[in-house]
């Protein structure tokens, strides 16, 4: 029987380890902190529930594929709620549009903003179908080698004029600012601007159409909990708390693993769901292809970090939804200080997250879960001390909310506290304290992305938001389906 390790409990671990148990390999799932998730960590304080990442489960299909390929059924560890609608968007003038995959609510609401856009919606629908079927089901699980792989995409790329932005196309077809940045927006939801991450991205509203928008009952933390759940019933083994500390090279193969705690084992395949500068600068730094490696991953663009307020408020807001967003008084601009000039602006977009609306299980009763995250620069472009910033930009934060929402916030915050980028680089090795990993640009995607299998160390590979197709709940668990391919062909 062979034996893998799989370095990171998040969903790209996760949902590999699953993969290559459930094919019959004898797999160790080795996470650095005390609970599994990564990016979807979660905290319990005072009887809230705080989720610390993802909230917007799409595609579920793609996790349903993780228990059906031993014959299970995902329903039986988590149940997955429906939300509705997917996103209330609101802007500093009061306006608000709620978006879903209703067709008819969704036409009422472009009308009553830009009838004349209705047209172009349908245009732009098309166009997002397009992309769907080409970029995420054909070519999102499927592993970019070589640069022959990269070529064969190339029509299609150029057929859905790749190189133009998100926002350039639905420009193209939408002549409406408001509804112009409802349609581009959710890029940021993988890290990318939707002034330059490629409209391939505007395969989300597609995704999104058909597969809904979901929320796992208790939480995302409980979809973590399952796959474990599901991972430890195949027969796999985790290891928590207990960070690798290297990975051991014999000429071009990884040999052992070796963690923090002095636990020493040797795999026939490694791969590494970690963070991928760490992966290499760290893991395998004493390996010239480690180094080599990290040296071409310092030239990257990384995604921007983010700012994150949790607090739990006394009383209930059912007219708040499951997720708003906030707009400040500027986007493209504000896109522009985040990405390009790595300043913290006096403005900033909140996107609020309110699972108690649809899930009263995450606080105690009549009180209410939230958490409201503002993107921000990441360390290597705005290296402020974050002990000193945080706590002013939380105040802002819950200011903010307080004056376009929950007039008296002040005096129902029962518990409150927030996570900055500092977090994201001290507890998860992000680099830069990125919060998406590599940044979804043309120029970083398919094969220009890091390499599910490494090109020189032949059992070493790596899944997760850093490789092909990229950050986001459904592209790791896609990642995880090429990595997964490409070690059970080379295991076999
Ligand atoms: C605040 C936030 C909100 C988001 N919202 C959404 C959303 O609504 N919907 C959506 O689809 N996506 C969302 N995303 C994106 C999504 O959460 C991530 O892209 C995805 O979860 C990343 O998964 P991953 O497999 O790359 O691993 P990660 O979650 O990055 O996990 C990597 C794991 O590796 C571990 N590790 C690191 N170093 C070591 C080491 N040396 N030894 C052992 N383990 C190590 C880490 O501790 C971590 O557990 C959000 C992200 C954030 C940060």
């Amino acid at each position: 029987m062979s034996r893998a390790c799989v370095i990171g409990a998040g969903f790209g671990g996760l949902a590999l380890a699953i993969r290559l148990q459930s094919a019959g390999v004898e797999t160790v799932l080795v996470e650095a902190r005390d609970k599994p998730g990564g990016r979807a960590y979660f905290w319990q304080r005072e009887g809230f529930t705080f989720d610390a990442g993802p909230t917007v489960i799409t595609d579920p299909n793609c996790l349903r594929e993780l228990w059906q390929l031993s014959g299970h059924d995902m329903a039986d560890d988590v149940e997955l709620l429906p939300v509705m609608p997917f996103y209330r968007l609101n802007w500093t003038d009061g306006t608000n549009f709620d978006y879903s995959n209703d067709e008819a609510a969704l036409r009422r609401e472009i009308a009553r903003i830009a009838p004349a856009d209705l047209a172009g919606y349908d245009e732009f629908l098309r166009y997002s179908a397009r992309v769907y079927q080409e970029g995420y089901v054909k070519l999102g699980h499927v592993p970019f080698l070589d640069f022959k792989s990269m070529l064969k995409a190339t029509p299609a790329l150029v057929r859905h004029q790749a190189w133009r932005s998100v926002y350039s196309i639905v420009s193209s077809y939408i002549d409406d600012e408001k509804l112009r940045e409802a349609l581009s927006f959710h890029t940021l939801l993988v890290g990318g601007n939707p002034m330059t991450a490629s409209a391939i991205y505007a395969l989300i509203h597609k995704l999104e159409k058909d597969g809904g928008v979901w929320w796992p009952k208790g939480g995302t933390n409980r979809l973590v909990a399952a796959m474990v759940t599901h991972f430890e019933r195949l027969g796999g083994t985790v290891r928590l708390g207990d960070p690798v500390a290297r990975i051991h090279t014999l000429g071009d193969r990884a040999s052992e693993v070796e963690t923090a705690s002095g636990w020493r084992e040797r795999f026939d395949a490694v791969a590494s769901n970690a963070d991928i500068m760490h992966t290499y600068r760290e893991l395998l730094g004493e390996a010239p292809r480690g180094r080599e490696m990290a040296h071409k991953l310092a030239a990257k663009r990384f995604s921007p970090s983010l700012f994150i307020v949790h607090f739990g408020l006394e009383g209930n807001w059912p007219g708040i939804p499951h997720h708003t967003i906030l707009f400040g008084p500027r986007y493209r601009e504000l896109l522009s200080d985040i990405y390009e000039h790595g300043v913290l602006p006096r403005d900033f977009s909140i996107y609020l997250h309110h699972p108690t609306v649809t899930d009263p299980s995450v606080a105690p009763p009549g009180k209410s879960t939230f958490y409201a995250l503002v993107p921000v620069a990441h360390l290597g472009k705005l290296p402020i001390d974050w002990n000193q910033v945080g706590p002013l930009l939380e105040e802002r934060v819950l200011a903010e909310i307080g004056r376009r929402l929950i007039p008296d916030i002040d005096d129902r915050i029962v518990t409150k506290f927030h996570y900055s980028p500092q977090d994201f680089a001290d507890d998860l090795n992000a680099y830069h304290g990125s919060a998406f990993s590599l940044e979804p640009v043309l120029t970083q995607s398919a094969w220009f992305r890091a390499h599910n299998r490494d090109d020189r160390l032949r059992n070493v590979y790596l899944v997760g938001a850093g490789t092909h197709p990229g950050a986001g709940i459904p592209g790791v668990v896609g990642s995880a389906k090429a990595t997964a391919g490409l070690m059970l062909e080379d295991l076999a």
